[in-house]
């Protein structure tokens, strides 16, 4: 689950870590009550907000509520915008990147940094050289953070000295930088994430540095420990793909390695597999109904196999979201119902309720509905 940024940054500033001042605003009103010039940003589940026009400066009360009005009447990167974070503007110099990531190979976490950070990262890792790792041990030795902090002045031995591209102060001496990377691992660590990713991280013309983007990715696994996570964002984005029009078993699933599993299952037990179909996270009945609609459309689709797996999206919140979709949908094939995990009795009750069966495993779920497309 990869969290808003202004989640992100509440996580952040509770490890001690340097985040603007900021409002959340969930309306064009004007009661911002930060100094102004204020940057307002659109709080979507995507990068890139700054180059479609989701970031915005702002100068004064009737400038921010006339920007907002607009940030939230539109679609940025094709997303609905709800909710605004506004935050007084930075006065800097330079612009770095800093991440703390699971490395799965080596087992541990990694540094990644790169001296030109923000919007046009992508590309200044192509030409200015690659984003660099530096692997953590059990804790944040002073030598990782020297080589950091080298790297960043575009000083450090290894590249022959300075190669211009590094050049501009950090902001801030060893330890100051010390405290910061020992705060984005602790974030990463104690909130079980895979990714802490600050870009921009700025060097302020005050000489400070400041989290000027958060990008949060939390460990699905990792939810049980988590009672408190209730974030905005559950939803990661669904994806339907029609793999053969002559299937006639179609799939739903949570994720995309499950859907993928699923269609394998399907194929294996000997069925034609429809479609592909990841329902995402979240609870978005309007696209389960926009998927069950084309699936219902697919003339040889006699049955359709559901497979959730409940984690952070709970088996409740999917089953309310199926029984509501079929609702909707009144020629929809039978559904052959696979559903496991977080709240799964209650998710059980409310399907039982509406008169659709469910099967122990997805082999079960399967056999049965190959068995009622073969007919
Ligand atoms: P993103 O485009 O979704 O990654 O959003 P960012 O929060 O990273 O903002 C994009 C860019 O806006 C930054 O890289 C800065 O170059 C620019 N920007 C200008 N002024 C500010 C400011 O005061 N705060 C922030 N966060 N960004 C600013
Ligand atoms: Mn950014």
């Amino acid at each position: 689950m990869i969290l808003l940024e202004y989640e992100a940054k509440e996580l952040l500033k509770r490890h001690g870590l340097p985040v603007p001042s900021g409002e959340i605003l969930r309306g064009p009103q004007t009661d911002i009550s930060l100094d102004f010039p204020v940057v307002l940003k659109v709080q979507i589940p995507k990068g890139g907000r700054g180059k479609a026009g989701g970031i915005k400066l702002v100068h004064d009360k009737a400038g921010a509520s006339s920007v907002a009005a607009d940030l939230l009447q539109n679609e940025i990167l094709g997303c609905k915008v709800s909710t605004l974070l506004a935050e007084e503007a930075l006065q800097y110099d330079r612009e770095l990147y800093l991440a703390v990531a699971v490395g799965r190979t080596n087992n541990s976490l990694s540094l990644l940094a790169h001296r030109q950070g923000g919007v046009d990262i992508e590309q200044a890792a192509s030409e200015a050289g690659p984003v660099r790792t530096f692997p953590l041990g059990e804790s944040v030795s002073p030598e990782i953070i020297q080589q950091l902090h080298a790297y960043y002045l575009g000083t450090e031995a290894e590249a022959g000295g300075t190669d211009g591209v590094g050049q501009g102060g950090v902001g801030a001496d060893a330890a100051t930088l010390q405290k910061l990377v020992e705060g984005l691992v602790e974030t990463c660590v104690q909130e079980d994430a895979l990714l802490v990713e600050i870009n921009p991280l700025m060097v302020l013309k005050n000489g400070g540095l400041a989290c000027a983007d958060a990008k949060v990715e939390l460990d699905d696994a990792a939810a049980f420990r988590h009672q408190e996570w209730n974030f905005e964002t559950k939803v990661t984005s669904s994806q339907f793909v029609e793999l053969d029009p002559d299937g006639m078993v179609a799939s739903m699933a949570n994720g995309a390695g499950l859907a993928m599993a699923t269609v394998d299952a399907i194929t294996a037990a000997g069925a034609r597999a429809a479609n592909f179909y990841d329902v995402g996270g979240g609870t978005n009945v309007e696209g389960m109904v926009k998927a069950f609609q084309k699936i219902a459309a697919m003339p040889q689709v006699s049955a359709i196999v559901v497979n959730i797996f409940g984690g952070i999206t709970r088996c409740d919140e999917v089953a309310e979201a199926i029984v509501e979709s079929k609702k909707i949908c009144q020629d929809l094939p039978v559904l052959f119902i696979r559903l496991t995990g977080t709240n799964e009795t209650e998710g059980r009750k409310l399907l039982e309720g509406a008169g659709i069966a469910m099967y122990p495993t997805l082999a079960d779920c399967v056999r049965e509905a190959v068995k009622v497309a073969n007919r």
